[in-house]
């Protein structure tokens, strides 16, 4: 097939489960002949070519209305669709299934069953029927549901997502075929994070096709999806010095640990040549990943020594969110195959780089046009600018939300630190946009920045055209083209929460400007009256939310104090962002758009700021325990090295007081690094049942006692023994590779 026969396939499908291309022009490879991937790597999913060949037309017809116009499935086409699975995934040696779902963990869940059945006759057969595929029913009560229900109320089900394929899952003797489903308790409500993610994408379509509607584009679109593409970092550390840090191991990040003399200075380990081990393993990553349709692009050296990232092209936001988890777990499960250890924390090690997921978003029509695409003469682009205002209002309405879906005790370390965008939500739009907005605002918008062409003044070299603008790395939320780019999304975080409060706050957006638009254009709509009326709207929202456009350093302090001036919110760490969750505000939005009902908002609230609490717990007594057991040990050791050679020295007569200075000052070190230890594990002892009061005290007492301690810590290491000292050092553990 050509490529442009696959994209049109594609297209029309509208589940966008391969990328969709900008504007439905294509990058210009559908000229050529692809080669299909799985020739070289094998197909493990049950993607639309898989189904098209399998099943009998009609049902395929049918089971594509549910994929693509979300109409209800019947029994029959179910009872076909789950043998034609079945027949597929035994044919790839599968023995069980299992139903996929995302708790409100973070990670993703699973319970095998499997296909085997008896056959009356004393002998087994395997089956899957339409009811096995569509629904399941997992005793749920040990997930974290955030107070939504008893732990006694243990019901719960799983429903079939046809939207996202179903693929099969090998390890080592098992094949399992794993089905994408939603999570919901006995009465319906939504238990996971993929429940609300698709609620939030329909609410999006709905006001976006109001807004297509009114500029007459709608034509043949039947739905807007929104797109993501998450670029992931993560580091990697040989196994064997993982599992000899029981901080690592208990917390995935270092709760100790000083500074080696070289780390990233050099800036020598960013896009540098990859550590053949780390590239043999990422192949690996790589080919999995392809056999289950995660179309990973990129893969490079990051700034941190022993940090890598690796990217995939976008897809629809559910299916990306699907596969981002996909990716999460690949990284992970191969990792121990070359010796190493994935590391997803947003800051395993202090004083470098942390790692984050940054999120690429925008909203495209299933025709395959990217709302967010400015095209070439973008101050006469009114619909584009419709989209961008209503963003810009969104992110400057909704910051605290915003702020508070990327809020966890991981990020806390990572956001405000020197690499990471602040926990201030800001837009950066670039040169050619905020010359447009500067002129909306005036009210005559003219002219479209260029970028031209760079002359490289070499003849042998070519002329590359140049971006109409820079980029700015330091901005939470950038314009990047044609798409947003929410930088501030934590490495190990699921996409699909930040995702599902950005689809919500821009629906609501979207809401705003049709009813805007509609109420301007007033009962008898005239296409001339359409301009003005827009105009008018984008200088008034331009006025009123102007505030959250920064093109500035992100990371300077001046930012920081010229953005409490704009009143922009900043809330620094989890503590303090999770809380908006609870206001009148956030449950009326998102009960309005039907994303979660009050309860269901407020169990999300509770269940991670339960999260937070039980992690920093972890992280507290797994501090206390390191310094008593492994750092106090050496110490003392140390310290009695120290005293018997001072011993013999003033044995044989003479004398050292610098040696004797030494010692006393190494011994009130100790002292010190007893005594917080003492302080924090005396704290540890007192919680409350309600998450959010027990939060205030971590803030306000165990969080100093551990920066405290960890200092302590650190400079016990640079003056004990190299011989004595228990733990793994930063320089063992980043520039082992
Ligand atoms: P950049 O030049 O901004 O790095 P890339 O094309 O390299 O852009 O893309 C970076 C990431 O953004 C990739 O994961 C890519 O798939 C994703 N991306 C590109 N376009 C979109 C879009 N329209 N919606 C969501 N993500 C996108
Ligand atoms: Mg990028």
């Amino acid at each position: 097939m050509k490529l442009s026969d696959a994209r049109k396939n594609a297209v029309t499908a509208a589940t966008n489960w391969n990328r969709l291309s900008p504007n439905g022009k294509g990058t210009g490879a559908e000229q050529q002949q692809p080669q299909r991937v799985d020739e070289y790597f094998g197909c493990d999913v049950f993607s639309l070519r898989v189904m098209r060949q399998r099943l009998p037309k009609d049902i395929f017809q049918r089971l594509m209305r549910t994929i693509q116009f979300g109409e209800g499935l019947d029994a029959q086409v179910a009872d076909v669709v789950a043998n034609a699975m079945k027949d597929w995934a035994i044919e790839l040696g599968a023995t069980h299934y299992t139903h996929w779902f995302q708790p409100l963990t973070g990670l993703t869940a699973e319970k095998h069953d499997t296909f085997v059945l008896p056959d009356g006759e004393g002998g087994m057969v395997y089956a899957l029927t339409g009811s096995d595929l569509c629904q399941g029913e997992p005793d749920a009560s040990s997930f974290p549901s955030g107070g939504l229900r008893a732990t006694f109320e243990a019901r719960g089900y799983t429903a079939w997502d046809a939207t996202s394929p179903a693929f099969v899952v090998r390890g080592d003797k098992t094949v399992t075929l794993c089905i994408p489903t939603a999570f919901v308790s006995w009465t319906g409500a939504a238990l996971d994070k993929k429940t609300p993610l698709l609620r939030s994408m329909d609410a999006l379509s709905k006001q976006a096709m109001r807004v297509l509607k009114l500029f007459g584009t709608d034509e043949g679109v039947h739905r807007v999806y929104t797109t993501v593409g998450a670029e992931q970092e993560y580091f990697l550390i040989d196994r064997n010095l993982y599992y000899a840090r029981p901080d690592l191991v208990a917390a995935d990040r270092t709760l100790f640990g000083a500074r080696p003399p070289k780390d990233q200075q050099l800036e020598d380990h960013y896009f540098g040549s990859i550590p053949p081990r780390v590239l043999a393993f990422m192949a690996e990553v790589e080919q999995e990943l392809y056999r289950v349709g995660v179309p990973v692009k990129t893969r490079h050296n990051e700034v941190a020594p022993g940090q890598y990232e690796i990217a995939p092209l976008f897809e629809n936001s559910n299916v990306a969110c699907d596969h981002q988890m996909l990716l999460m777990e690949t990284l992970k499960r191969v990792a121990p195959r070359y010796g190493l250890q994935a590391i997803l924390h947003e800051k395993p090690f202090a004083g470098i780089n942390g790692s984050g997921k940054h999120n690429n978003w925008s909203m495209s029509t299933d025709t395959g046009v990217n709302l967010l695409d400015p095209r070439e003469e973008t101050h006469t682009n009114r619909q584009f600018l419709v989209f961008l205002c209503a963003v810009i209002r969104a992110v400057d309405l909704h910051a605290d939300l915003l702020r508070a879906a990327i809020a966890s005790a991981g990020n806390d370390h990572r956001l405000g630190a020197n690499e990471a965008p602040p926990a201030i939500l800001s837009i950066f739009l670039g040169d050619m946009l905020t010359d447009i907005i500067e002129q909306i605002e005036k009210g005559a918008r003219k002219r479209t920045l260029k970028g031209g062409a760079i002359d490289l003044g070499a003849s042998s070299l070519p002329q590359i055209p140049r971006h109409s603008g820079d980029r700015n790395r330091t901005s939470p939320f950038a314009f990047t083209g044609n798409k947003f780019e929410l930088r501030a999304v934590g490495a190990s975080a699921t996409a699909a929460w930040p995702n599902t409060v950005l689809n919500t706050i821009v629906a609501e957006s979207l809401d705003y400007v049709a009813t805007e638009i509609e109420k301007g254009l007033g009962v008898r709509p005239k296409a001339s009256k359409l301009d003005d009326t827009v105009d008018k709207l984008l200088r008034q929202i331009v006025h009123e939310h102007k505030r959250v456009i920064f093109n500035g350093d992100n990371y300077a302090s001046a930012w920081h104090k010229e953005a409490e001036k704009r009143g922009l919110p900043h809330a620094r760490d989890t503590v303090d962002a999770l809380p908006v969750l609870q206001a009148r505000k956030a449950s009326r939005l998102f009960s309005k758009y039907k994303v979660l009902d009050k309860a269901e908002l407020e169990s999300r609230a509770n269940a991670f700021m339960e999260k937070y609490v039980k992690q920093m717990t972890i992280e507290t007594e797994s501090m206390v325990m390191i310094a008593r057991q492994a750092i106090l040990p050496a110490a003392l050791q140390h310290q009695r090295n120290l005293a018997d050679a001072l011993g013999a020295v003033e044995a044989v007569g003479l004398d050292s007081d610098r040696q004797r200075d030494e010692l006393q000052d190494f011994v009130a070190l100790v002292d010190e690094f007893t005594a917080t230890t003492d302080k924090l594990a005396a704290i540890n002892g007192d919680d409350t049942e309600d998450a959010f009061k027990h939060s205030r005290a971590i803030q306000k007492k165990a969080k100093p006692l551990m920066i405290k301690l960890r200092d302590l810590g650190d400079r016990l290491e640079t003056l004990v023994a190299n011989d004595l000292w228990p733990l793994p050092s930063y320089r063992d553990m980043l520039f082992i590779k």
